[in-house]
């Protein structure tokens, strides 16, 4: 495995051999199983599997989340190396922005509603750097997970927009046994709020067996979601939503398929979740 800091060290490995696919794998590092079924799913699709680690400063709204955002890079690269990863780029702040830097790509409606609402200038980073990350690995195939549903969602957009060559593919939330999606931000919850945490998943499953079980109205999903949230006392809701998997407008009325999302607080430590249903 190649582990290099440059873009140009990236781009001469990646064009060694022009014939070889190459799947690449966009992360902020803290990896957990949840990144390497992203990883796994690349290795079996590509001849050469690529991992970006960046903490990626311009996407975080708030200073104590990039600060307190965990970076065991030593633990990182032995996880990739194990799991047969080829090259894994690590760059510094400066490689990505160095002082001149002065490009932006903004992604408009998709961005504006849930976490974009609740986190301004979120996807600005996060389009501008994937762009960035797109450019310098110049991917066959670039793996993102479910969790974020909006990330995937923005991505896939912009990749439309502004026809990038490369192929989006998906990959299902990897969860703990007890429900709660894998996070990075996880190790920072105490043990009360991890048992707590618990309670997204919950509330997720409560009205996507719901719908399963025939209720369609938009408004009553929303308001299962909110009452399992606000039963658990250390959990403090941002938002809740039934919205358009693609535009991701919240939804009114009947539904026949939905995207079901939250973000709520455990203590300091913000959690999101979804589950889609509707959708084969
Ligand atoms: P991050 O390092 O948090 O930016 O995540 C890197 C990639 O891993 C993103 O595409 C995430 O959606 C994905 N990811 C994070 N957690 C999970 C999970 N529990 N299951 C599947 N994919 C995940």
């Amino acid at each position: 495995m190649r582990v290099v800091k440059t873009i140009a060290e990236v781009r001469q490995i990646r064009w060694d051999d022009p014939a070889l696919t190459w799947g690449l794998v966009p992360t902020m590092g803290a990896l957990h199983e949840g990144h390497l079924t992203l990883v796994r799913q690349a290795l079996m699709e590509n001849d050469r599997v690529g991992v970006s680690i960046f903490v990626n400063p311009i996407q975080f709204n708030r200073r104590d989340d990039l600060e307190k955002y965990p970076r065991p890079i030593e633990r990182d690269l032995d996880m990739l190396r194990t799991a047969g990863v080829h090259l894994v780029w690590t760059p510094d702040e400066t490689e990505m922005y160095p002082a001149s830097f002065q490009t932006y790509v903004a992604v408009e409606n998709v961005t504006q509603v849930l976490e974009g609402a609740s986190r301004p200038g979120h996807f600005k980073g996060v389009a501008t750097v994937v762009s960035k990350l797109f450019n310098v690995f110049q991917p066959t195939r670039a793996y993102f997970g479910q969790k974020d549903a909006q990330q995937v969602a923005v991505i896939r957009q912009m990749v439309r927009d502004l026809a990038f060559n490369l192929e989006i593919i998906a990959c299902p939330t990897l969860r703990e046994s007890d429900g709660l999606a894998m996070s990075s931000r996880n190790v920072r919850l105490n043990p009360a709020e991890r048992t707590a945490a618990t309670v997204l998943y919950r509330a997720l499953t409560a009205a996507k067996n719901e719908w399963e079980a025939g209720q369609r109205e938009a408004d009553h999903l929303r308001a299962t979601m909110q009452q399992a949230i606000e039963a658990e006392p250390l959990a403090k809701i941002d938002y809740v939503s039934v919205a358009d998997p693609i535009s991701l407008q919240e939804l009114n009325g009947p539904v026949e398929k939905a995207l079901l999302s939250m973000a709520v607080f455990m203590g300091e430590v913000r959690l999101i979740d979804n589950v889609i249903i509707g959708v084969a």
